[in-house]
């Protein structure tokens, strides 16, 4: 009911419904019949004449008996008599006027009008008296009135004591009394064109009797009650509402519909337009019908009313301008750019790519400025891009983000159009008296058909991914979108994962080269998921990251591993075991600590640990991640700088960090055996290595060839898939007493 009550649709409707119930909508349908009947004019049937007996008023019953007598020699087709009998002086003349009567033809009636509006009953009716009318009917005339005293309908037939009268109207058009019919008179009947005569000059000669010959005649006068309003006129004799009432009687199909095809017809359009792109159409053509039909089936007999569908479409425009306000007020960011959620609220054409810029350190600039300058500082940098962009609309959402569509370029024009933008940044942006290098990075979303706010979260993402990465322009993949629900829920799956066993580590040695033995290997995680299959290490070491469970399985693995080093330790020989630390882990706080309890609970020597630690600029505090490595060298662990050469600081790395051994990336040692330049760097590093103190290891050795060129450069240790792949511990640990056993472990 609430959800209902929010859709202006629905809404609308019910205001439409509602109004008209509690009779509130009466200026609503004066204001229209008013306006319509001022535009339609028609002409009173010729065959109705009225004849104004007011100015013989003073002629008292004489007159009447005079008018009586010549109106009955003119031969009517009948004759109706709405005026007050004169009470007469002498007896003889209310005994001429009573003769005079008698005269009149049988079915001459005589007019009762009500005395007030809405009302009907016996009350509301002054009966001419029988002595002096005789046996001559009454018709009745009674009208109800909305709140402006504007007459809208009557019934076509009272019943009073018993006895069915009809209304003149009714009368008029020829038509039997039927009481549960209602008269709506047809107000286009001009009054002025109805055919009046004064009596006064049918009596002194000036108009022919004959002019009555063969009409329905109505002798009227005023004085009985107020005048009723008229719409599109205002008060007119109370006679032409009779005449109005006899026409619409007589059109082809005199009936009413009421309200409700109207507001149906109302509320169909309405829903169907809501989401086309021409509605505005639509809407004019609905308020064009609404307003049209009511009139123009009125000239046919059909009454129908406008009122409440003219209440719905109110209320509906209504609604909706009050929806467009609110929604331009929280569309709005605090510098008066729109903001994101007016981006992600809008429909976009096709062919847009949605791109998001995240300013690097904006808070931090926003933080030297002066409160009044913060808008500045937004409109400055919208300014800028908006330069580069075709983009008419500029999105800002705090916090230094702006979004805005960009038409889709093939991939490789997009970037560098991005690129562009970004030189445009090269010079420093004043706001105020205040200048500021501006550093900007790109999200950018290309993935057409998906919701706009799926898409303008997913550039906004990838621009934080991109900023935080030091990256210019980061693409959100599509596939991600489908990968989502499965990164959000990674947390518990990763739980599942350990609990359940799925997730485990495989040991792939490390041979020291000089004396062909097994020394140590590298723990290395796996994860066979129960439904996704095998998930490289690669791929949901990068979500564990995300979903910040790295830290839990780093402490796992850990724990695992150390598992294994006591293991193999305790059949005698020395065994180092490595273990991978993340680079989103090594500048953590707690690191240490946790690292140093487990060694500490485990009872396991830590310099049987070697921590392999990969150069990356994804190391957010590089300061922190220094300290940490220093002390857990300090505690005993062996450190190992992983994929070494392939980093962006390798040798700052170097520097910085006391390590005691490089690992070659696979990279550089798959290639020495066919590049002399690969070769060299080789060759450099492990003499750089040894000049520092460190060893060397090789990965990724996938040949004989390889380990040879390896030996020959004085290589300390080596690991690859020619010398043992990545098992599990069980069979690790078999093939390692087996080779142990034979004590000539050759390679
Ligand atoms: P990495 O530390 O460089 O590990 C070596 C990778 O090279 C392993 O891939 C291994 O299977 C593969 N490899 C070893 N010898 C050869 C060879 O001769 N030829 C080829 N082509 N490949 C070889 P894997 O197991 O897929 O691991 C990939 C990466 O995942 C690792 O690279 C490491 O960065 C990460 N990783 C694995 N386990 C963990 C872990 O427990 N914690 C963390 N933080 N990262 C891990
Ligand atoms: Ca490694
Ligand atoms: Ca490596």
């Amino acid at each position: 009911m609430r959800r209902l009550l929010r859709s202006p649709l629905w809404l609308a409707l019910l205001i439409g419904a509602v109004i008209p119930a509690l009779g509130l909508s009466d200026p609503v349908g004066q204001g229209y019949w008013n306006v319509c009947y001022k535009l339609f004019h028609e002409s009173a049937p010729a065959s109705i004449v009225v004849v104004n007996s007011d100015d013989i008023a003073d002629m008292g019953t004489a007159g009447q008996t005079q008018l009586f007598d010549l109106v009955r020699g003119a031969k009517p087709a009948r004759l109706f008599i709405d005026t007050k009998l004169q009470r007469g002086v002498t007896k003889d003349q209310v005994a001429a006027l009573r003769a005079a009567i008698a005269r009149l033809s049988p079915d001459t009636a005589f007019v009762s009008r009500a005395r007030k509006f809405d009302q009907f009953d016996r009350a509301a009716f002054d009966f001419p008296d029988p002595a002096v009318i005789g046996a001559h009917p009454v018709v009745l005339s009674a009208w109800t009135v909305n709140m402006f005293h504007y007459v809208e309908s009557g019934p076509s037939a009272i019943a009073i004591d018993g006895t069915v009268r009809p209304v003149l109207a009714t009368e008029l058009a020829h038509l039997p009394a039927r009481p549960e019919q209602t008269i709506y008179p047809d107000f286009a009947i001009d009054p002025s064109s109805v055919t009046t005569f004064s009596a006064r000059h049918l009596l002194d000669g000036q108009v022919p009797a004959s002019a009555l010959a063969g009409k329905q005649v109505v002798i009227a006068g005023s004085g009985q009650g107020t005048n009723p309003n008229y719409f599109g006129q205002g008060p007119v004799s109370p006679v032409v509402l009779d005449i109005a009432g006899a026409v619409s009687m007589r059109k082809p199909w005199p009936f009413t519909t009421m309200q409700l095809p109207l507001l149906a017809l109302v509320a169909l359009v309405l829903a169907l337009a809501r989401r086309q792109p021409r509605r505005r159409l639509a809407y004019s053509a609905l308020v064009v019908l609404v307003l049209v039909v009511p009139a123009v089936l009125r000239t046919v007999g059909i009454v129908c009313y406008p009122d409440a569908a003219i209440c719905a479409m109110v209320a509906f425009a209504a609604i909706r301008l009050w929806q467009k306000r609110v929604r331009k007020i929280q569309h709005t960011s605090a510098s008066g750019l729109p903001n994101m959620l007016a981006l992600s609220n809008s429909e976009l054409p096709p062919g847009r790519d949605v791109v998001v810029a995240a300013i690097a350190r904006y808070d931090e600039m926003l933080a030297t400025l002066p409160q009044d300058l913060h808008d500045e500082c937004a409109r400055q940098i919208a300014r800028r891009i908006a330069v580069a962009c075709e983009a008419t609309e500029l999105y800002h959402a705090d916090g230094g983000h702006f979004a805005w569509t960009e038409e889709a370029r093939p991939l490789d024009m997009q970037l560098s159009h991005l690129e562009g933008l970004r030189a445009l940044f090269a010079s420093p942006v004043m706001v105020g008296t205040h200048t500021f290098d501006i550093n900007i990075h790109f999200g950018l979303d290309r993935n057409e058909g998906v919701k706009t706010a799926t898409r303008v979260n997913s550039a906004l993402a990838s621009s934080n991914e991109a900023l935080a990465n030091g990256r210019a322009i980061e693409l959100f993949e599509a596939h991600r979108l489908a990968e989502a629900p499965w990164e959000l829920s990674l947390h518990s799956r990763i739980d599942e994962g350990l609990r359940d066993g799925d997730i485990w580590l495989a040991y792939q040695a490390q041979w020291d080269i000089a004396t062909n033995r097994i020394c140590g290997a590298e723990a290395l995680i796996r994860w066979n998921h129960p439904t996704r299959g095998a998930i490289a290490p690669n791929a949901f070491i990068l979500q564990a990251e995300r979903a910040g469970r790295i830290d839990a399985l780093t402490y796992w693995v850990l724990d695992q591993a150390i598992t294994a080093a006591l293991a193999i330790n305790a059949k005698g020989e020395r065994f180092q075991m490595s273990v991978n630390l993340s680079a989103q882990m090594v500048d953590k706080p707690d690191l240490v600590g946790n690292f140093a309890a487990i060694v500490a609970r485990r009872g396991v020597d830590p310099t049987l640990i070697t921590v392999e630690v990969t150069e990356t600029s994804a190391v957010g505090n590089r300061p922190a991640a220094v300290h940490n490595l220093t002390r857990l060298r300090q505690i005993g662990f062996r450190l190992s700088i992983d994929d070494f050469g392939t980093g962006e600081a390798s040798l700052a790395y170097l520097a910085d960090l006391p390590s005691d051994e490089l690992k070659l990336d696979r990279c550089f040692v798959s290639r020495i055996v066919t590049s002399p330049r690969d070769r060299a760097i080789v060759a450099s590093t492990i003499g750089l290595a040894h000049a520092l103190g460190q060893t060397v290891v090789a990965e990724g050795i996938e040949d004989a060839a390889t380990l040879a060129l390896l030996r020959q450069m004085g290589c300390d240790y080596a690991q690859g898939f020619y010398l043992g792949r990545p098992q599990p511990f069980v069979v690790f640990e078999r093939e390692y007493t087996a080779r142990r056993q034979r004590q000539s472990g050759a390679i």
